[in-house]
């Protein structure tokens, strides 16, 4: 199967499951917004329960903030979103399709990579054991030629993206014969910038009312409260503040499901430091933000860093974390050095004094920053493509079956057990009601009584439940279960006694912070 139908029924199991809806669906959706359903809803809380606690649990030094949405127009000024935060639009002239001329270069450039790692596949499977990947790279004329392509692509993509050179971003479109993917063809208009906040009227009538945006990133709410934070909490440098929020973009080309929605949440976590350590920290955040990734205990190979060539405007140094994705691999996490940009900006703007008095050294600065930021929305379609497996099973009869089972970290799973009595007679539901009752505290249990066993397995795989247990005759009489594995499907025998203890060590959170 290739890896768009895998995405697409990936797409399809969100909704069949509970997990994902197109917003307002009854009137035919709204383009790229989405909405969270019952299962859904509680695998984004645990995704938000990791990050926060992995912040403010266990860094005594990081805190906590719940900004508003909505905040002072003069902020949008001071950080640059309203007259820097644009994105380049490219109409096709024959599909009359509209494209961000900087992500048909990034495919591009996308490209390029991709056929440096098939050439190096394939010759990773032809000598085998013997193979001397440095040596390939250096020496093989294919590799070397996609190298220097894509080296060139990327130095002439960086210029024209720091300088805003809107013809250059037209011509290298031009040059490198980049078609429309719809119309095939490479007839284009000029390139135009496009705001992408969203904005509304504050105040009852239009005459009194003020313009102001929905925010289109949290970090703006975490900077303007720096003082406040640091203030109140009597914070000493470095320290962090952790936000969890919804940012809002007009996103010109919302494609690939929640990857890239008009609103998302985001996980910011800004941390104040001393000018000078900014790229210690930024290295540190860097290894500790992809451990977080890697604890989850996806495949490894899945993830990687990007580091920028090209900067924003506020950044010294900057990187991605990327995920391979079944449209290839993709930014979900953003690091950033983003050095005195913010503070100094408020500063200038608001008129008020934005600098830390430091003891040990002192003198007072206005502090930098290395930020953390990651979407939540992308950061759950990761780990739903992760998670999500088709296996063919062998049946008793010699048969094939074949299941979908989420394989989610049970940490995050939305439901940890499932409660199923093996028949609706014989006070069997009776029974594992009163199981479910006295786990339901310690974490999330879901009782179904429908359909035969195998079938509501099959259930639970699809939402990816860690646990379940049947309640059978048996139970009556010794207070035993039996607990099938998702994973392996073994079952075996258990008290009930032992449940609780059993399963809440394992579907914690904790467990997952504990690796970090
Ligand atoms: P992209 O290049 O994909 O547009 P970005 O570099 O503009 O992303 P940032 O401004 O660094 O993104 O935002 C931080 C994180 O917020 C991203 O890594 C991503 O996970 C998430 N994010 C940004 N835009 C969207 C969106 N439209 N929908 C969902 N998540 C988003």
């Amino acid at each position: 199967m290739n890896q768009e139908d895998v995405f697409r029924k990936l797409i399809s199991h969100c909704k069949e499951y509970g997990f994902i809806f197109p917003s307002s669906e009854i009137y035919d959706g709204l383009s790229a917004v989405y909405d969270y359903g019952q299962n859904g809803a509680e695998l984004k809380n645990n995704i938000k329960k990791y990050w926060w606690d992995s912040m403010v649990l266990l860094n005594e030094e990081v805190v906590g903030l719940d900004a508003a949405i909505f905040m002072h127009p003069m902020t949008w000024k001071a950080s640059g979103h309203v007259d820097a935060f644009n994105d380049p639009l490219i109409d096709n002239k024959d599909s009359k399709k509209r494209y961000r001329a900087d992500m048909l270069i990034e495919e591009k450039l996308a490209k390029y990579d991709d056929k440096i790692s098939r050439d190096i596949n394939k010759a990773k499977k032809r000598f085998g054991a013997d193979f001397d990947e440095q040596q390939f790279v250096t020496t093989n004329p294919r590799v070397l030629a996609n190298r220097e392509k894509l080296d060139n692509l990327n130095k002439r993509f960086a210029r024209a993206m720091n300088d805003s050179d809107l013809k250059e971003l037209k011509q290298i479109i031009i040059d490198e014969e980049i078609a429309c993917p719809v119309s095939g063809s490479k007839n284009w208009t000029d390139v135009r910038q496009f705001n992408l906040m969203f904005s509304t009227e504050m105040g009852s009538t239009a005459e009194g009312a003020s313009t102001i945006y929905l925010r289109p990133e949290t970090a703006q709410g975490i900077f303007v409260n720096y003082l406040n934070v640091q203030k109140t909490g009597r914070m000493k440098l470095p320290f962090g503040i952790a936000q969890i929020g919804k940012a809002f973009r007009n996103e010109i080309v919302a494609r690939q499901f929640i990857f890239r929605m008009r609103e998302f949440e985001q996980m910011e976590m800004q941390y104040f430091i001393r000018p000078g350590s900014e790229l210690e920290f930024f290295e540190n955040w860097k290894q500790r933000r992809m451990k977080w990734h890697k604890a989850l205990g996806f495949n490894e190979d899945d993830y990687r860093f990007h580091d920028h060539d090209k900067l924003a405007h506020y950044a010294n140094a900057a990187t991605d974390i990327e995920f391979r994705f079944p449209f290839g691999f993709r930014e979900v996490e953003g690091i950033h050095s983003r050095t005195d940009y913010d503070l100094g900006a408020h500063q200038k703007y608001s008129g008020k004094k934005i600098q830390y008095f430091d003891p040990e050294h002192n003198e007072s600065y206005t502090p930098f920053v290395v930020e953390t930021s990651i979407g939540l929305d992308r950061m759950f379609l990761q780990i739903v493509t992760a998670a999500y497996h088709e296996e063919t099973l062998k049946k008793d009869d010699g048969k094939e079956d074949q299941r979908v089972v989420m394989k989610l970290p049970p940490a995050l799973a939305p439901v940890k057990l499932a409660v199923l009595p093996l028949t609706k007679k014989d006070n069997l539901p009776e029974k594992a009601r009163k199981i479910m009752y006295d786990l339901k505290f310690d974490f999330n249990c879901q009782y179904e009584e429908k359909d035969s066993i195998g079938r509501r397995y099959r259930r639970q795989d699809a939402i990816g439940t860690p646990y379940c247990i049947t309640i059978d005759h048996q139970t009556l009489k010794d207070d035993t279960v039996t607990v099938r594995y998702r994973d392996s499907m073994e079952q075996e025998r258990v008290s009930v006694e032992s449940l609780r203890e059993n399963i809440k060590e394992k579907v914690d959170i904790t467990t997952l912070l504990k690796k970090l």
